[in-house]
């Protein structure tokens, strides 16, 4: 007899968890999960040790987020973007993106409400709307270049949308959403009165011209947006899972009143130190920056080297490969076959789709460069001796 809750019954294994199983078993090279296999900056490192011995941060913190890093949050977002965020009442720090977005959901979007989702989408967006008793609408991105078609987007617009989840730059594609884009998908949102869920989490991963703008600085649109960013990319610490959304305060007080008897607060040490690593100097940025675009030219020759084509992504440390000159079968196939045979894991896309859109996904694989250089080289070696 089955106890488990309507609600999570079909939730499965997420496809991080088993392809980092398979990697395992058949020692791979992981090019799965997208988590960095070198280390958080070790100022940064020191700064959360400070604050754990400091003697006054091992207890809860206050519930929407300390101080400093509220205000560092607002900072950032004055630094980089000219949007004004009211530290006090606009920003809610919370555990990882993953936490923010949920958060922003149920704070946000009523039962039976609906909520446009771009496909592929990040694989938590749409548990975390059928947990709301939310409906997803869906939006395709299509290849190569995994743009939306307006008519589409229209078209998915109706009385009934409360949200749309907006994740740019966008995993798994790497897509950046352009300002003619996201000036589309605004003029939507005022029309039909909608709420925008930006998921921002690569805001500082983007590569030559491609600039991240975020779609809450368009106008008319900070009032209506919520926007969500992490400390896990940016500050390579995927394991700290300290996220934090922005807003207009009517907003931000959905999103608070959720969180509030979700995590209450998160980890409050490490909280300092996000604090203090917002507030580097732009080289840290910049440096950032440089590290991932030249990570991303190792994977594009690894990936070249194979046979394997791909628009090359303007953002994310992700690349959507098209393996169909190499394989013919499903991605999940490809994913087995590139494990076993060339001792390389990524992910197929099969989790970014709805189960009724999974076909758009076949034929691709993501491969994420978040790697030291020198597993990006054995990468190549190993794709090389697949294609002899
Ligand atoms: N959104 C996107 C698009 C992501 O790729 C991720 C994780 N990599 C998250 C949210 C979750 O971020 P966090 O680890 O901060 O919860
Ligand atoms: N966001 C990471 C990715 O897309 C994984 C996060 C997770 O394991 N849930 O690879």
């Amino acid at each position: 007899m089955s106890t488990v809750a309507q609600r999570v019954a079909s939730f499965g294994t997420t496809i991080f968890t088993e392809i980092n199983q398979l990697a395992q078993q058949h020692s791979a090279l992981n090019l799965g999960q997208g988590k960095p296999d070198f280390d958080t900056p070790p100022e940064i490192v020191e700064a959360v040790v400070q604050a754990l011995r400091a003697g006054n941060l091992n207890q809860y913190a206050p519930g929407d987020g300390t101080p400093a890093l509220r205000q560092a949050v607002a900072d950032h977002a004055a630094r980089f973007y000219q949007v004004e965020v009211d530290p006090l009442r606009g920003v809610v720090v919370t555990s990882g993106a993953t936490e923010g977005i949920f958060a922003a959901i149920l704070g946000l979007v009523d039962p039976g409400d609906e909520v446009i989702v771009f496909e592929p989408f990040y694989d938590s967006y749409v548990p975390n709307i059928l947990m709301a008793q939310a409906v997803p609408v869906f939006v395709p991105l299509h290849p190569p270049h995994w743009q939306f078609d307006p008519d589409e987007l229209r078209a998915a617009f109706s009385k009934k949308t409360r949200a749309v989840i907006l994740n740019t730059p966008h995993n798994p594609t790497g897509h950046v959403f352009s300002r003619e884009e996201l000036s589309f998908i605004a003029e939507l949102c005022l029309e039909y009165d909608v709420t925008v869920i930006a998921d921002e989490v690569y805001e500082h991963l983007t590569f030559g011209e491609a600039q991240h703008l975020p779609i809450a600085s368009l106008p008319g649109m900070f009032e209506r947006t919520v926007t969500v960013s992490s400390s896990g990319k940016l500050f390579s610490a995927t394991g700290w899972k300290i996220g934090w959304v922005y807003g207009h305060p009517a907003l931000i007080d959905g999103v608070a009143r959720a969180h509030q008897f979700i995590t209450f607060s998160v980890h409050h040490p490490t909280q300092e130190a996000i604090a203090f690593a917002l507030n580097l100097p732009n080289d840290y940025y910049q440096d950032f920056r440089q590290l991932y675009a030249e990570k991303r030219d190792l994977l594009r020759s690894a990936l070249d080297a194979a046979g394997l084509r791909y628009t090359v992504p303007d953002g994310t440390y992700f690349i959507m490969a098209d393996y169909s000159a190499l394989f013919s079968g499903s991605s999940v196939a490809f994913t087995r076959y590139l494990i076993q045979e060339a001792g390389v894991a990524c992910i197929p896309p099969d989790s970014f789709y709805s189960p009724a859109h999974a076909h758009l996904g076949q034929g691709y694989a993501r491969f994420a460069f978040c790697k030291s250089d020198e597993m990006l080289h054995q990468v190549h070696e190993r794709l090389l001796r697949l294609r002899r």
